[in-house]
């Protein structure tokens, strides 16, 4: 029996897609930029059958893409145009929410729950889902997991890594690992769920987690605000932290030229001030007092700041609605840059103090390339990454390509990432290495650790069924 029919026995035929308008969503990435051909797209119900699907790929030799809701960044979901086509694994009939615990703060999730659905029962219970990011209404709990996302609410919550508990895998022999634990404490030898944290389908598939909740915060306080430089948004960073501690959740800065672009290409978005600045910052502090006591605590640290002419223009969200506006211009970066041209996004994280002087540095390095080369920056400055863009106009990529477009490609992001390497930074902060980063790894990670590393893949998946080409560079 083929591959295909034998998964057809074993999950039903309604479960094994092969038709190309079936094919066509899940063997392309979401900027359309990637895309290489699949076996079938299997989509099993349940942990055993996820078993059964890894048992019988490895037993035919054939490669296991586990996807999620597909909006990697670095080519990390889809299959490549060479080498054997994988079967796609999806685990979008496996959504359920299985339990929450509001009083142990926890909540049991099956992988194939998106993200939005995750904060929206949780809110419904009381608690926070922290993990926030502009693909949340389609990425899935199982591929924030896997590529340990991060998002706008890192500073005060963690990465994703920080927001799991326990974890139940399909490993690479269809043994299917419960570890769904909900315990803060349990020094029982090696924390196996960080393996998988991260391991973006390389070493097994995540069919479901246990989650760790936090309070609901029932007040917000948002402001907008124009800055003359990255140095002042520092400044003003450090003054927010200092004054409201733990009620800073978020801290995000873009450039001029992202803000024009998400105002020129996503329709509904307006500047949240009317200002000329060219640096954009989007504060929000949370908690469970009272609203206006923290918008008079926001005000009054930027009243200071303005005094102090660290800003020029600034907003206090009035209304939930306006709260909610300026969040919406800050989470459509990434559809409004897809909109508009070619940008070659970058995932650099570097000491927050060294910020400014990567930005500089980055800029002057891919215009030594390329004068006077637009670049979009968009941070999560409260963590120090920046996602530093080199970006081309659809008609400025196309009289690129005379020369060789890869290789100009190529030489940019090692512009950008070098710089982040000399200030002790590193080029993959939380979109993960996918495809797109896997020269990255090998140019910048320690041969010891990409030793190490493979030997961790040799353990886990000796046959190297689970995402080949992916993460670990050829050795
Ligand atoms: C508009 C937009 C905004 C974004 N903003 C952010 C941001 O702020 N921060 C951030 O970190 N990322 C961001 N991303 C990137 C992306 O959303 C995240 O990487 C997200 O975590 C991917 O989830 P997914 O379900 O779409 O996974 P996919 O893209 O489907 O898969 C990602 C990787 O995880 C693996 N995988 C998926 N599911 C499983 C599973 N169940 N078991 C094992 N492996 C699995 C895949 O094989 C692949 O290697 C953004 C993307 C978009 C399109």
């Amino acid at each position: 029996m083929d591959v295909i029919a034998e998964l057809t026995s074993l999950i039903g035929a309604d479960a094994v897609l092969t038709a190309p308008s079936d094919l066509d969503a899940v063997t392309e990435d979401w900027r359309g930029r990637y895309r290489g051909p699949a076996l079938c797209l299997a989509r099993p119900a349940n942990a055993g059958q996820v078993a059964d699907v890894v048992r019988c790929c490895a037993k035919h030799g054939v490669p296991v893409l586990p996807q999620g809701g597909n909006t990697s960044l670095c080519g990390g979901a889809v299959p490549s145009e060479t080498g054997p086509a994988p079967v796609i694994l999806s685990l979008t009939r496996m959504r359920a929410v299985r339990a929450i615990d509001p009083v142990n703060n926890t909540m049991e999730v099956e992988a194939g729950c998106v993200l939005a659905t995750v904060q929206e029962a949780a809110a419904a219970a009381g608690r926070l889902y922290p993990v926030s990011l502009g693909a949340e209404g389609s990425c899935q709990i199982g591929g924030t997991i896997a590529t340990n996302a991060g998002g706008t609410s890192v500073l005060r919550y963690g990465n994703t890594r920080e927001n799991v508990l326990g974890l139940e895998v399909v490993l690479a022999d269809g043994t299917v690992w419960s570890g769904l634990y909900g315990l803060r404490k349990n020094n029982t030898g090696y924390d196996l769920k960080h393996l998988f944290i991260g391991s973006e389908g390389t070493l097994g598939i995540i069919t479901a987690a246990t989650l760790k909740l936090h309070p609901l915060p029932t007040r917000h306080a948002v402001a907008w605000v124009g800055m003359a430089s990255p140095e002042d948004a520092l400044t003003l960073l450090t003054r927010v932290q200092e004054r409201s501690a733990a009620r800073l959740s978020a801290f995000e800065m873009i450039n001029r030229l992202q803000l024009d672009l998400v105002v020129g290409h996503v329709p509904g978005r307006r500047s949240p001030i009317e200002s000329e600045a060219d640096w954009h910052v989007l504060i929000e502090l949370s908690d469970n007092g009272s609203g206006e006591a923290l918008d008079a605590e926001l005000q009054a640290i930027l009243e200071d700041a303005f005094a102090d002419g660290l800003l020029s223009d600034a907003a206090l969200a009035a209304s939930e609605a306006q709260r909610h506006a300026m969040w919406e211009v800050r989470h459509s970066v990434s559809e409004a840059n897809k909109k508009a041209g070619v940008g070659l996004t970058t995932d650099c994280a570097v000491p927050l103090s060294a910020v400014p002087a990567f930005i500089a540095g980055a800029t002057a390095a891919v215009r030594a390339l390329v004068p006077d080369l637009p670049v979009i920056v968009v941070a999560h400055l409260g963590d120090g990454n920046v996602h530093f863009i080199p970006f081309f106009t659809f008609d400025a990529w196309e009289a690129a390509a005379s020369g060789d477009r890869d290789a100009l490609a190529a030489a940019l992001r090692h512009a950008v990432n070098d710089e982040a390497a000399r200030l002790k930074g590193t080029f993959s902060a939380e979109h993960g290495v996918g495809r797109v980063q896997l020269a990255e790894m090998a140019r910048y990670k320690a041969s010891a650790e990409l030793a190490l590393m493979r030997a961790v893949k040799q353990a886990l998946d000796p046959q190297n069924i689970f995402n080949p080409g992916r993460l670990l560079p050829p050795g």
